[in-house]
């Protein structure tokens, strides 16, 4: 079996001070512990890359930011490129969250543009997908899953160097999960999409995460799951005692 994922996405949340409170927490709470079987995220905001990326250097556990830019270096106020991530030594980077989706314009073309930039500069992209409560209840959650894959990975060449996570956007934030078998119902679909578009050997070792009020009450239940190798957690992630709770779960499991 492949490694869990624990990745925390605090979103704008927590101020310098909390930020590196809960990474000194982190350092304790994963002292000593048997991490073979799980890798560690925390994407914090940008402006606390610098402090998170200094402490993870020594420490098991990974860095990612939460978005990057689709143009390369240049006139673009505000942006914050892929190789000014690699030049910090990011490990990951989320893309296509919902949230930029939806407030900040995302779409299948930038989050392309995007994933090729960090492959460029050798950042492992956590691609996120899902669909809305009106295109589930429609029935056309598979169509959307497949649209977002194929607009996404678009002329992109795929080993493990990509982590997809399925959050279906009536689960984000809303304290409603998916229940297992809904989850599982659309990562099998991923794993199949994958292995028709490229092999089965990527697909055998490709990521692919479950986000969408992942809390210490289901994890357990989630990650049982054949095709959940992990999970991209909101809420749940701010709170240290919650995110360590996940940890070790994932850790026992
Ligand atoms: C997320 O931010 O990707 C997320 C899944 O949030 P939450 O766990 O709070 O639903």
């Amino acid at each position: 079996m492949q490694k869990f994922i624990i990745v925390g996405n605090w979103k704008m949340n927590k101020s310098f001070q909390e930020a590196e409170e809960f990474f000194l927490d982190l350092v304790d709470v994963l002292e000593n512990k048997e991490l073979d079987n799980i890798e560690v995220v925390v994407c914090p905001p940008a402006v606390y890359l610098e402090m998170a990326t200094d402490l993870a250097a020594c420490n098991p556990f990974s860095i990612g930011a939460q978005n990057c830019s689709q143009f390369d270096d240049g006139a673009y106020t505000g942006e914050i490129s892929a190789s000014m991530l690699h030049s910090m030594e990011m490990d990951y980077c989320i893309i296509g969250h919902s949230e930029r989706r939806q407030y900040f314009g995302e779409t299948d073309e930038s989050v392309n543009a995007k994933l090729k930039k960090l492959h460029e500069n050798s950042i492992v992209p956590i691609v996120c997908i899902g669909e809305t409560l009106t295109q589930r209840e429609k029935g056309v959650t598979k169509d959307v899953i497949v649209k977002q894959l194929s607009g996404a990975f678009q002329d992109v060449d795929v080993n493990d160097n990509v982590v997809i996570a399925y959050e279906p956007i009536w689960a984000i934030g809303t304290g409603k999960t998916a229940t297992p078998e809904q989850a599982q119902e659309i990562h099998a679909l991923i794993r199949k999409w994958i292995a028709e578009n490229y092999n089965e050997d990527v697909a055998k070792k490709i990521h692919i995460l479950y986000g969408g009020s992942m809390k210490p009450e289901n994890i357990d239940d989630l990650l049982i799951q054949p095709d959940i190798d992990g999970g991209l957690i909101g809420g749940a992630a701010l709170d240290i005692a919650k995110f360590s709770s996940m940890i070790e779960t994932a850790v026992r499991l």
